[in-house]
């Protein structure tokens, strides 16, 4: 209940309620529609905020939920635990996903017990990315021997999963030009018989290989509905509160994904700007992931996020926001949305219904 409580406060609260941080633009895969190969690929890199200066984001935010860790690789940040024990004690975090595409299966389970370990209140999702099997996730991601090293990950979470509840797991598959349904339903498929939960992603436009974008909204859809049925055996999510509204949510979004592409306009107002946040690993605050617009530097404003949310060109930013000047498919901002739109409750609540009463006649 204590979490409950400490959840809604900061969902609703004046600042942001997440936090998307880019711990590391250090990256060892070479996935063909990453949309942040720019910076994987940069040899000069600007240098990484340090834990100390984490420490301080963390301090003047004061009133987070939820963060989610990713790059780049997640696990190639030395000090990851360390930064999310600083948002756990000073920002009050209480869920963290840490995104990860499942290579360094050693340092990841350390990285993962430790946060476990050290942040006793802390829901922890590892979202392994899980494109499609054998060969053909290898060759997506440009490594070889990828998807034999993401499962063996896989099954050692299940392991740590088994002694620690608060550690959800799920896998993630980007419907891209060279991913298409056949090759994620296989994936889904092999993942839901390791009974982990699977999800897609839309590629972004900002994708490194022209041509990945060019995508069928219509397959999408289908395969979004086609995977909502084929259910995992078991169940590797953490068990958390909130969680179930926040499942029916997940299963709806991909209405509203297809939905968004085709009339191209935003359909839930989006949060982005204020209730979330983006922190590049330089210190480059963003509205977003996909909006082309920075606030500023934490750097250069005693690394206070919210000096810049603020700010002049911060309101301007968020001003173009709540006018639906921009729109897009972003997973996790369309279901942040809609948790803030109780005007689609219903809708989310009477797909939740359809989906039960399916599954009942199905096991008829
Ligand atoms: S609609 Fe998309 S691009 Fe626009 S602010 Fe929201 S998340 Fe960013």
């Amino acid at each position: 209940m204590g979490n409950f409580l400490k959840l809604a406060r900061a969902a609703f609260g004046r600042t942001p309620f997440h936090l998307v941080f880019f711990v590391t633009s250090r990256c060892n895969a070479r996935c063909k529609y990453c949309f942040y190969w720019n910076q994987i690929a940069a040899k000069d890199k600007p240098e990484e905020l340090s834990l100390q200066e984490v420490e301080r984001v963390a301090a003047n935010l004061p009133n987070l939920g939820y963060l989610t860790l990713t790059g780049g690789e997640t696990s190639m940040r030395q000090d990851v635990v360390e930064v999310a024990e600083a948002f756990y004690k000073k920002s009050g975090i209480r869920i963290a996903s840490y995104h990860t595409n499942g290579f360094l299966k050693d340092k990841i389970i350390a990285d993962v017990s430790a946060i476990l370990d050290r942040c006793p209140e802390l829901a922890v999702d590892v979202c392994v990315s899980v494109d499609a099997v054998g060969e053909k996730h290898d060759r997506l991601k440009g490594v070889p021997g990828a998807f034999d090293k993401a499962i063996s990950t896989i099954e050692s979470l299940k392991r740590l999963h088994a002694r620690n509840g608060r550690l959800g797991i799920f896998t993630v598959s980007v419907f891209c030009a060279s991913n298409r349904s056949d090759d994620i339903l296989e994936a889904h498929r092999y993942l839901a018989d390791m009974g982990v939960r699977n999800g897609i992603s839309l590629i972004r436009n900002a994708s490194k290989e022209e041509g990945e974008f060019d995508v069928d909204m219509n397959e999408y859809l289908r395969l979004f509905e086609e995977l909502e049925r084929i259910r995992p055996k078991g169940d590797n999510a953490a068990d958390y509160p909130l969680f179930s509204f926040r499942d029916a949510i997940e299963s709806f979004k991909g209405q509203l994904i297809a939905e968004t592409a085709s009339r191209r306009r935003q359909l839930v107002p989006c949060v982005a700007g204020l209730r979330s946040i983006v922190l590049g690993e330089d210190g480059t605050l963003y509205p977003c992931e996909l909006l082309q617009k920075r606030y500023g530097n934490v750097r250069d404003c005693g690394y206070d996020p919210m000096a810049l949310v603020n700010s002049e060109k911060g309101r301007a930013i968020r001003r173009g926001i709540v006018n639906k000047e921009c729109y897009c498919t972003w997973e996790i901002l369309i279901a942040l949305s809609t948790l803030y739109c109780p005007r689609v409750y219903p809708r989310v609540v009477g797909h939740r219904l359809r989906q039960v009463f399916m599954n009942w006649d199905e096991r008829r």
